[in-house]
């Protein structure tokens, strides 16, 4: 049994396109696959995807963002040349001094004072940078993580689920959210359909959601292929570009209210998307 488990973790769980559900069984890996870990390009809506994805099980202590996460930055931090590190040190300060916060932009703009949920909330980073006016609730698979996010929380009235957001989403009431934020979510997400479909559920008419995913479209996964940033094994599971991301959203149900150019900009790593639920 330990050994059946053992090997679960290690070799993840086989899954058809989660966006189509072709099974793309001919379908040869993409030289993108690592290790154990298998990535496929759809033949039918040519979204690339990894095939065989942890189990939530070992999301929650074994694959945990905040280990992998860690161990990945240091492994690429010690393979990249000195003067890559120095881009990255200037980089860091020009966010600093010139980046907007783009994300509580999109706030501002979209979200009305209300209860908000933050889908794969982490620690609650963004859970804290939002305004008194919004009560934060938060899904989290990684307990570590959980724990942290929900000391956060409390004093505001909200609450933090620990566990996958199949689960912790059916836990809340239907038409309750006057928002929800998937900021670098949707790439960790094995049924990402599911998920977006019970969003639905719990969000009210014209409620809006913003979504932040590594755009695998941009010129830089182009141009550093296996070394692009946004590959994360097995942490990603799904790679999206502009047209799968718009095709998720309309076939789950919702409206695409902004995503212009700015948004998916070539030279981004990460693209940005605004979406509500219809009246
Ligand atoms: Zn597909």
């Amino acid at each position: 049994m330990a050994q059946q488990a053992e090997s679960i973790a290690s070799n993840g769980i086989y899954r058809s396109c989660p966006l189509c559900d072709n099974e793309n069984a001919d379908i040869k890996p993409s030289i993108y696959s690592r290790d154990q870990w298998i990535i496929k390009m759809c033949a039918r809506c040519r979204l690339v995807y990894l095939e065989n994805p942890p189990a939530y099980e070992d999301l929650e202590e074994t694959y945990a963002w905040e280990k992998t996460s860690h161990q990945v930055t240091e492994e690429k931090k010690k393979k990249e040349s000195a003067l890559r590190q120095g881009v990255r040190v200037i980089e860091r300060y020009k966010d600093r001094l010139i980046r907007r916060d783009k994300l509580i932009d999109l706030v501002k703009l979209y979200f009305p004072a209300g209860p908000v949920i933050d889908i794969g909330c982490g620690g609650g980073e963004v859970m804290s940078r939002l305004d008194q006016k919004y009560t934060p609730f938060g899904v989290e698979v990684s307990k570590h993580l959980s724990g942290k996010a929900q000391q956060i929380v409390k004093s505001r009235g909200g609450r933090v689920f620990c566990g996958n957001a199949l689960l912790g989403l059916d836990t809340f009431e239907k038409d309750f959210f006057s928002a929800a934020i998937m900021s670098a979510y949707l790439e960790h997400e094995s049924a990402p359909r599911e998920v977006l479909q019970k969003i639905l559920r719990i969000l009210r008419s014209g409620a809006h959601l913003i979504i932040k995913v590594p755009n695998y479209g941009c010129l830089n996964r182009i141009v550093m292929g296996q070394k692009w940033c946004g590959f994360r094994y097995p942490d990603h599971v799904n790679y999206w570009t502009p047209e799968t991301l718009i095709k998720i959203i309309r076939d789950t149900g919702f409206e695409i209210v902004r995503f212009n150019i700015w948004d998916h900009f070539p030279t981004s790593d990460n693209m940005w998307l605004v979406a509500c639920k219809p009246d």
